[in-house]
């Protein structure tokens, strides 16, 4: 169980979730990674430090809404394909996540039954699937998230960034997850260190709490 760190508002939204992933590198963890929105979604992740992804990332990233993480791996080894976020197929959704899903492996296997290609080891990839076959269905973000959690046992700090939809949905349970309101932007974070430099305005989400910031 390691760190997230998430942005919505009128900056740049890749240094700021760059130092966001600084200000948890104190925790530990093994691989990191962000996606950003602009547009489509344009994601890398790397194992290692904060500073490897530093030197794979471009100088300049056009984007408001981001998403980061730093992994503590607990299903699938330390690979760049197994570290957060995750992508679903046709890359329109992105999720980080925190904790463990326990039934992963019986929703591995009914979304492989489907024809779904999961591109990682990990238990947390099969959320992104999971809510986009909710999207396709006709389900707006919110509920799409909802009737996934629903069908998934275990712990999860968690946020969704949308192609399609200008805002990012987070859920929490048994993995801490802050929001901070800034003024005319909002973060979201794991932990209330990475947000005191931001905001002192913050939101602790509870057990089964969702949130939309946008
Ligand atoms: N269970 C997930 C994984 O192994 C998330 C680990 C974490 O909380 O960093 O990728």
């Amino acid at each position: 169980m390691c760190g997230i760190f998430g942005f919505v508002g009128n900056r740049s939204a890749a240094p700021i979730l760059v130092e966001g992933l600084r200000r948890l590198e104190y925790r530990g963890y093994d691989s990191t990674g962000l996606v950003v929105r602009n547009g489509s979604l344009k994601m890398y992740k790397k194992v290692g430090k904060v500073s490897e992804l530093s030197k794979i990332l471009p100088n300049h990233i056009e984007g408001n809404m981001g998403i980061a993480h730093t992994r503590w791996a607990t299903h699938g080894s330390v690979t760049d394909s197994n570290a957060h976020p995750h992508l679903n197929e046709d890359e329109s959704i992105a999720v980080v996540h925190n904790g463990i899903i326990d039934n992963a492996r019986a929703l591995r296997n009914r979304l492989e039954s489907k024809g779904i290609k999961l591109s990682s080891d990990t238990d947390s990839e099969v959320l992104v699937h999971m809510i986009t076959i909710g999207i396709k269905s006709g389900q707006e973000p919110l509920e799409a998230v909802r009737q996934t959690l629903n069908r998934v046992t275990g712990t999860w700090g968690l946020c969704v960034l949308f192609e399609d939809y200008d805002l990012i949905i987070c859920a929490r349970n048994g993995s801490p997850l802050i929001i901070g309101q800034g003024v005319g932007e909002s973060f979201v974070s794991s932990d209330p260190h990475a947000l005191s430099q931001h905001t002192q305005n913050i939101f602790f989400l509870d057990d089964g709490d969702m949130a939309v910031i946008d």
